[in-house]
């Protein structure tokens, strides 16, 4: 496992949430962090089949552009009876020609789940797959998961994404209705954000 040893950081990301997400977790640590956005990078197609290639292909296009290393992140849903769909494509379902519907989305992933026939519980998870790349190549790869089941309908309105129709292992609540304090305590992100700490800067 490669330590990170210096003091700036990209984020592979042109979102700002994202980036305020890793400086509240990173901070403490020393570092500086930008975002791709900062650097003017272009977003690179994601064009992988799983979290990791997705997340690869962002953290390391960031480093080798900026000479700096690069941290990315790729999150989705999968759901066992739908073969763990939507999987990396979990924004695409989204997609709409006037932006990202959730609804939608959620409604695509129930309807698929009554066209199987798919018995409950309709078992899923979250995941998310950290990467922290350096210009020479080298990557360290962080995994991190929340098991639970999609409920129907959804509930609270909290959270983003499909939070509604995602109730976690444990609880009896949805991420829709969960105190975000403690949403981001237990979440996928979370669990992949511990690794990589305890891996890479700890
Ligand atoms: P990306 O990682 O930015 O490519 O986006 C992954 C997609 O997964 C997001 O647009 C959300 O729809 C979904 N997603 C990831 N994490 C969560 C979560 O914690 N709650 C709800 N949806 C999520």
């Amino acid at each position: 496992m490669r330590r990170f040893t210096g003091d700036k950081l990209v984020v592979a990301t042109h979102n700002h949430g994202k980036l305020e997400e890793f400086r509240d977790l990173l901070g403490p640590y020393g570092v500086t962090l930008s975002s791709a956005a900062d650097h003017g990078l272009p977003e690179p197609v994601e064009d992988g089949t799983t979290f990791v290639e997705n997340a690869r292909i962002k953290a390391h296009a960031a480093a080798r552009a900026t000479g700096l290393p690069a941290l990315s992140d790729d999150s989705g849903l999968e759901i066992d009876a739908l073969g763990g769909a939507p999987g990396v494509y979990t924004a695409d379902w989204a997609e709409t020609p006037a932006g990202r519907d959730f609804v939608l989305a959620m409604g695509r992933a129930h309807d698929e789940l009554l066209a199987r026939g798919a018995a409950q519980p309709w078992v899923a998870r979250f995941c998310c797959t950290l990467v922290l790349a350096w210009p020479d190549g080298h990557d360290e790869v962080f995994p991190g998961t929340m098991s639970g089941r999609i409920v129907w309908p959804g509930r609270g309105d909290g959270g983003h994404g499909y939070d509604p129709v995602f109730q976690p292992d444990g609880y009896d609540i949805t991420f829709g209705e969960m105190e975000r304090s403690e949403k981001n305590r237990i979440s996928h992100r979370a669990d992949a954000f511990a690794k990589l700490v305890a891996g890479c800067f700890d």
